[in-house]
């Protein structure tokens, strides 16, 4: 993701806290009561601009959707989306996922999307991967035990390290494809990246995990 700078985005983020949720520590536990529901909670994490999670929340008026970003410069585009489509079932939150388990108690999240996280290719560097052990162990935490990360990317190498991660780790992988976009999978709703790398011919792989 390139990053512009945007010196006007903190102001712009900090003046829509029903958008941006400034202090989502409290709500860890109680997210239906900030959404006044009891819908399933579903969360992207590496959210970037925003496209996914406010089209999903949409498309399911019934799910309460979180899009977690840490960069004010790309969350704003998403804080933009919302002003001009309010939506009382999104909330992004302007944070780093490796703080998940600040936000979210055991078992809150009913969903989590990982959506063309940066693959950081070199070795020393996997950490930082969205589906490094590391964070595979807080999505275990605030999962479910029914809950589902659901998996796309177009980088064949991080699929593959995905999917020895997570089965490394425990998770079963269901509804596998090679090629989602020549996949029978009705109803895929693209991210920004998704549009960009399918547009130039690029192969989308998806999968769906589970404890
Ligand atoms: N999911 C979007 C899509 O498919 O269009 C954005 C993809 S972009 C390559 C990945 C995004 O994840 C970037 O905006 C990056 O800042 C964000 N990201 C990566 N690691 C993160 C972390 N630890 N916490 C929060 N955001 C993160």
């Amino acid at each position: 993701m390139r990053l512009r700078n945007k010196p006007w985005a903190r102001e712009m983020i900090e003046n829509n806290p029903h958008i941006v949720e400034p202090n989502p520590q409290s709500y860890k536990g109680r997210w239906n009561d900030l959404f006044g529901n009891d819908f399933p909670l579903h969360v992207e994490v590496g959210t970037g601009k925003g496209r996914f999670v406010t089209k999903m929340g949409e498309k399911f008026p019934d799910r309460n959707m979180i899009g977690i970003e840490k960069f004010d410069s790309v969350i704003i585009s998403g804080v933009e989306r919302l002003i001009e489509n309010p939506m009382k079932n999104v909330r992004l939150l302007k944070e780093d996922v490796s703080e998940l388990t600040d936000f979210f108690a055991n078992k809150e999240i009913d969903r989590l999307y990982i959506n063309f996280t940066d693959p950081w290719p070199k070795n020393r560097h996997a950490k930082r991967r969205l589906t490094h052990e590391g964070f595979l162990q807080k999505y275990a935490e605030v999962l479910k035990n029914d809950g589902e990360i659901h998996f796309k990317t177009d980088n064949q190498g991080l699929f593959e390290y995905s999917i020895e991660s997570m089965t490394r780790f425990g998770y079963k992988l269901k509804n596998v494809s090679l090629d989602l976009h020549q996949s029978d999978m009705e109803d895929n709703v693209m991210t920004e990246y998704e549009e960009k790398f399918s547009s130039r011919g690029m192969r989308i792989y998806r999968l769906e995990a589970y404890l």
